[in-house]
């Protein structure tokens, strides 16, 4: 039996107001591995990069962290790197989230980053790259070390003074497109063009929060947060954005209403229509006004589709950009971890800036899956999935081309709008 004691409620303040639910884990151990059994099809997989990757039960699923908060509210263990370093180490990605039965369920993400503000607030055990990003962010707006005035270099001049002070939609670019993946935002902004989307977007776009959020940094994160609010409110009346981590932190964040214990630390009033780019895309394929012409970079080449986890598991979509790669010229294959059972790309929850080696590796062994069933092509809707893939296959020399939908369909798109 755990109990809370004195010191451990002291030290863990945000985990102990969400202990009822703690409590609710009954260690079964289900959220250790996928699988289902049934007519249809018999499957196991492994389904958490962290126990994947450090090769140790107590990095393994949800259970594992639960155990170890619960004995940290009890007073008999003890904060220190190595117990930080377990809590750090979890992607977020959802995975044991989708296994789990009981009412712990759907409280096992919130539980996690209240997790990680207890140990900022200890400022015991946070991995390096975490803190250096996390100081840049209030002062640049990004976790890239960039300047915030370099954010929009990427927009052609041309497009640049034509875009309108206000318009129908913001596209939020994020700033993994704006600094990393700008392939990814040029192919945005000609795609939304070429569909005649009235858009504009924000000159002083600040980061959408999400890196800040995973890693429980709750006051810096609703710093960005009410900026961003404010400033899109000025410019447009609906978002678009091509991240699946600016989709999320927009989409669910921003606006879903938070538990109880996860409430104090953020919560922000937002009700704009978030949308992502390849929503807008499927929409206009199944009315007839986009078809796609045969391009040899990917036409009548294996193409699978990576469900990123803040887009698929933590949003629900997950046939929007399948009906559109269906409707390409290529042929389409399917991991068999899709969908709610998608293996994470490594890159989330921080990892990617705290624990590179790791993040890659997971990133290789996804595109691993991928070459498996003999696909050429990898894709998402995220730049920052598309950054790790793109690197582990250089990194390992993978034969594995890494594309993002919306450059595909902007390369190929014919519109036809009568
Ligand atoms: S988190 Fe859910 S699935 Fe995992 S051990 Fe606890 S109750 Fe079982
Ligand atoms: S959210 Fe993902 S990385 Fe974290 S414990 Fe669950 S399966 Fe593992």
């Amino acid at each position: 039996m755990f109990s809370l004691s004195e010191k451990g409620v002291k030290k863990f303040p945000n985990v102990a107001k969400m202990f009822d639910w703690l409590s609710m884990c009954t260690y079964c151990s289900n959220c250790g591995q996928f699988y289902e059994y049934g007519k249809e099809r018999n499957f196991a997989a492994v389904n958490c990069p962290s126990g994947d990757y450090f090769k140790f039960s107590v990095y393994n699923g949800s259970r594992s962290r639960n155990t170890l908060l619960k004995g940290l509210l009890s007073g008999r263990i003890s904060l220190d790197d190595e117990a930080a370093k377990i809590l750090f180490s979890c992607t977020l990605c959802g995975a044991c989230q989708q296994m789990c039965e009981t009412d712990v369920k759907d409280w096992i993400l919130y539980i996690e980053e209240a997790a990680r503000a207890d140990v900022q607030r200890n400022s015991v055990g946070v991995p390096e790259g975490i803190q250096t990003w996390s100081k840049h962010i209030p002062l640049e707006h990004n976790p890239y070390i960039e300047k915030h005035s370099e954010r929009l270099n990427w927009i052609p001049k041309s497009i640049r003074s034509s875009l309108p002070k206000k318009a129908e939609y913001v596209y939020f670019v994020g700033c993994t497109a704006s600094y990393r993946q700008k392939n990814i935002a040029l192919a945005t902004i000609e795609l939304l063009r070429k569909l005649n989307v009235d858009f504009t977007i924000v000159q002083d776009e600040w980061c959408c929060g999400s890196p800040l959020l995973r890693t429980g940094q709750f006051d810096r994160a609703k710093e960005t947060a009410l900026h961003n609010i404010n400033v899109i409110g000025k410019h447009g009346d609906k978002i678009i954005t091509t991240c699946a981590g600016c989709y999320r932190s927009l989409e669910k964040d921003y606006k879903k209403e938070s538990p109880e214990g996860y409430k104090d630390l953020f919560e922000t009033s937002f009700d704009m229509p978030v949308i992502h780019t390849i929503e807008v895309l499927d929409k206009a394929v199944k009315k007839g006004e986009v078809t796609f012409r045969e391009d040899p970079r990917w036409a009548h080449k294996r193409v699978t589709y990576h469900d990123s986890c803040h887009i698929g598991r933590h949003c629900g979509i997950y046939e929007q950009p399948r009906d559109v790669l269906r409707a390409m010229p290529i042929i389409f294959v399917e991991m068999e971890r899709n969908r709610q059972w998608s293996f994470c790309c490594g890159a989330g929850g921080g990892i990617r800036g705290g624990m590179p080696e790791y993040s890659l590796e997971t990133a290789m062994k996804r595109n691993q899956e991928a070459i498996g069933i003999k696909a050429e092509i990898m894709t998402s809707v995220c730049p920052f999935c598309y950054r790790n893939f793109s690197d582990a296959a250089k990194k390992w020399d993978m034969p594995l081309g890494v594309w993002d939908i919306i450059e595909i369909a902007n390369e190929t798109m014919i519109v036809d709008k009568r």
